[in-house]
């Protein structure tokens, strides 16, 4: 008779243990989806410690706090998480790949390999039934929140991430996802308590940072990292003919600093720019072309000129066809003005002159109609 305490207990353990597995990692994977309430707990806890503003209250410090941790964290999933551990778009060396690690944990988003691994696996079947985050497959919210508090998707399969896991220290990281988030959280709430004596002019707190700097800004963070799982699969313009259905939005690329061009990546995964052109704004790909000037990134990899022409092409195409769909309107409001009135003065033009030109012709006609007229008579109707 199986235990029933085991999922239980096994979820307690992975809250600090984020490989414990005791009926192995490819069982978990094979189950169906299903939320793992207790294993949820901390991230139920992190929605809910929203909540504490209604005792800590807020202060100008505490929300321009949250706002830069929430920008500062923002470019750690993107630039670190996604563009670097996920798919390798620029090189560091191993010092800084660790730092860069630590700063992609601050985010509370699971460990590097987790994330990066969920991510290859969709772009590999982006939209596929086996798509864990598909808004087409799975629906809106399952594709935003859900998938991440089912039990099959908690576990990292290690075997699509061999690139990342010959670093003990990033497996490590991976495995003890906690560490990270719960000593950043520390650090904020002492930033706070620190300032509450230090400078108590800015009117804070020890918990009133942690509600704003950590639980609100990380909530905010979870959000807008996953309407790139959810709405940049529904929401935008589709540039380039990918198999799936993504699609680029300037509003996403707002709140993302730069992934919101996912129909771009979509395309040319490789490339750390995610913004193909100028007016595409990515400050993820800025801050990192920054950070290559300092010598701590480099390699950085760009869109081939096939692919820029392809889009072109693509824009322009949606150019003409946008064009030809209001042509309508163009017609009514100035051509079927103007085409008529033009028409209507050459067909005019022509009936005067045409009974003129054969008199003219014989060289008569002109002569008898006027010594007619001379003559009081009526003009020559002419042949
Ligand atoms: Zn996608
Ligand atoms: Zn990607």
């Amino acid at each position: 008779m199986p235990n029933r305490r085991q999922p239980l207990l096994s979820a307690i353990v992975q809250w600090f243990d984020a490989d414990y597995a005791p009926a192995g990692a490819e069982a978990a994977r094979n189950e169906p989806d299903r939320v793992d309430w207790v294993r949820c707990i901390p991230f139920i806890i992190l929605h809910l410690g929203c909540l504490g503003v209604i005792w800590t209250g807020a202060s100008a410090f505490a929300v321009c706090a949250a706002a830069v941790l929430y920008f500062s964290r923002m470019a750690a999933v993107t630039g670190v998480y996604h563009r670097y551990f996920s798919h390798k778009t620029y090189s560091t060396s191993r010092p800084m790949q660790f730092i860069l690690a630590l700063w992609g944990g601050t985010a509370v988003q699971r460990g590097p390999l987790w994330w990066a691994y969920h991510h290859r696996h969709h772009h590999q079947h982006s939209d596929e039934p086996e798509d864990a985050h598909s808004p087409h497959v799975h629906g809106f919210w399952w594709s935003h929140i859900g998938w991440i508090t089912s039990r099959r998707n908690f576990p990292t399969d290690y075997s699509k991430v061999r690139d990342l896991d010959r670093y003990p220290e990033l497996v490590f990281l991976n495995r003890f996802d906690a560490i990270v988030p719960v000593a950043f959280a520390l650090a904020i709430f002492g930033l706070g308590s620190a300032l509450h004596v230090l400078a108590p002019g800015l009117h804070t707190s020890g918990g009133q940072m942690l509600v704003w700097g950590f639980f609100i800004s990380t909530t905010a963070l979870f959000h807008g990292t996953s309407c790139i799982n959810s709405m940049a699969h529904l929401m935008g313009r589709r540039r380039y003919a990918t198999g799936d259905d993504s699609r680029n939005s300037f509003i996403l690329a707002v709140i993302t600093l730069g992934e919101g061009w996912h129909n771009n990546h979509h395309r040319y995964q490789s490339s750390t720019r995610n913004g193909f052109f100028w007016w595409e704004i990515d400050p993820t790909y800025y801050l990192l072309k920054v950070l290559s000037r300092t010598g701590l990134v480099w390699g950085l990899k760009t869109v081939p000129a096939s692919v820029l022409e392809e889009g072109e092409q693509s824009d322009h195409r949606g150019s003409v066809a946008a064009a030809l769909a209001h042509r309508p309107l163009a017609e009514h409001s100035s051509l079927k003005r103007i085409v008529p009135a033009a028409a209507a003065i050459a067909v005019a033009t022509v009936n005067a002159a045409n009974p003129v030109l054969p008199r003219r012709a014989d060289g008569h006609g002109i002569h008898r109609d006027a010594a007619s007229m001379a003559q009081g008579g009526r003009p020559d109707p002419g042949p």
